[in-house]
């Protein structure tokens, strides 16, 4: 199936508003398998939408366009007008949304004979079309045809558009393609995108059923496998077999494999290593310099990590990473701030300090000064100590002071998690 996404509304094109539809309708399109042939965004014109309309089935000859935006009752509402006009068709009254419309309304302004005469409006379709319930607002949507055309019309505010979307018009495209799609997710850290797709190479190009899809994040990378089949249990099964294929290819770097609910945020490791550390019952104290705080901050993004996490200090000088962690002033004089040597000192002070099972340490040079031969810009020495051992890493960052600080930080949880598995593992 080949869709076009039109959103309508002024606002778009004002920038007052970022089209957040648009994103969440293609995601949710190339999860179906569906291709997105176009994004367009018009203003509340009659004349240009229906432009869009001719444009998308004459000249992109897409089998199906959806639209968001100007389902409300004012006269700047204009995309089931212009639907309507495009398919030659004839807007009548609904009784049935005409019923839900009034009771809904009823309810917000406080009696039937308030409601707004012009939101009659929202009730209007032509009969060849399927009405579409809105359960969190009053503009119910509409699939209209004509032959093989279909336009789909959502609401324009997202909260509306996404319930819609997902209980109503989901099994409906499900329906069109004729069997059950899930999808699943895979998050790796550690490798870039090139490396990866490097690595899978041989999958992405013999891929049929299941799909596989490579993204990049800030900071990561995401697989999404896609499997099509007649039942739950045979996509399931797919999946498990492609999942298990990709994980003898680059296993190491996976943290994280889960659904829909994982896919979205620009990292999950946060969560993933605070949860293993409160699951695991493992106490930690982190000890920053170059990170400055971030990893701490992004363990305290987990409700709940007041079990586990005792401190986090920021020991930026060489004074405070004395003073405050014990480091001795002759590793520091002898090695420098940025060396194994400091950092396991620092991730032992740290644990020392408050009996903490985990110290985990950051010491590094962020740039963009500062670096040199032997020392670059990107150096990061991690520092881990767990129950009386001590250990250091060593990792050279690409990108900006703000990227090697964020990798940086991320790759300490990393360190965090890896230690925590094998010791799960033992
Ligand atoms: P409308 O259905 O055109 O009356 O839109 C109602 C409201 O929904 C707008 O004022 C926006 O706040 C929101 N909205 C409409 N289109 C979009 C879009 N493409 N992305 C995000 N929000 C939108
Ligand atoms: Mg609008």
């Amino acid at each position: 199936m080949n869709v076009e996404i039109i959103s309508v509304g002024t606002e778009l094109l004002l920038g007052d508003i970022l089209n957040t539809n648009a994103q969440y309708l293609s995601k949710e399109l190339a999860n179906l398998g569906f291709n997105v042939y176009k994004q367009v965004t018009v203003g509340d014109n009659i004349e240009r939408l229906l432009n869009c309309f001719r444009e998308a089935f004459e000249v992109s000859d897409v089998d199906m366009v959806i639209t968001t935006g100007g389902l409300g009752p004012t006269a700047d509402d204009i995309t089931k007008e212009a639907a309507t006009k495009y398919f030659g068709q004839e807007l009548i009254l609904d009784e049935n949304s005409w019923q839900e419309i009034r009771e809904k309304c009823a309810k917000f302004s406080g009696g039937a004979d308030k409601i707004p005469e012009n939101n009659i409006r929202q009730a209007m379709f032509p009969k060849e079309a399927d009405v579409i319930r809105n359960d969190n607002g009053t503009a119910p949507g509409a699939l209209f045809k004509k032959g093989s055309k279909k336009i789909l019309v959502l609401p324009g505010p997202p909260r509306e558009m996404k319930l819609m979307f997902i209980e109503q018009v989901l099994p409906m495209l499900q329906g069109n393609s004729n069997s059950i799609l899930i999808s699943k997710y895979i998050r790796f850290f550690g490798i870039g995108e090139s490396a990866l797709e490097i690595k899978l190479k041989n999958i992405l190009e013999e891929q049929t059923n299941p799909t596989v899809a490579l993204y990049a994040k800030d900071l990561e990378v995401m697989v999404r496998v896609t499997a099509a089949a007649n039942s739950e249990a045979d996509c399931e099964k797919l999946l498990c077999d492609k999942i298990k294929e990709i994980s003898n290819i680059c296993g190491e770097y996976i943290y994280l494999i889960g659904d829909d609910s994982i896919s979205s945020s620009q990292t999950e490791m946060d969560k993933v290593v605070a949860e293993l550390l409160v699951k695991n019952n493992t106490t930690i104290s982190v000890a920053e310099s170059c990170t400055g705080g971030l990893v701490t901050a992004n363990l305290i993004n987990y409700p709940g990590i007041s079990k586990v996490l005792f401190e986090g200090c920021v020991t930026y000088s060489n004074e405070a990473k004395i003073k405050r962690l014990g480091v001795k002033k002759e590793i520091l004089e002898e090695y420098g701030a940025v060396s194994s040597q400091t950092a396991e000192e620092m991730a032992i002070g740290v644990a020392k300090s408050f009996n903490s099972e985990i110290g985990v340490s950051t010491t590094g040079i962020a740039g963009p000064d500062g670096g040199t031969s032997e020392k670059p810009v990107g150096l990061v020495y991690f520092g881990i100590y767990y129950k009386g051992k001590t250990f250091s890493i060593k990792k050279i960052f690409s990108g900006d002071r703000r990227k090697v600080r964020e990798r940086a930080a991320m790759e300490a949880l990393n360190q965090v998690r890896i230690l925590l598995l094998k010791n799960e593992k033992q």
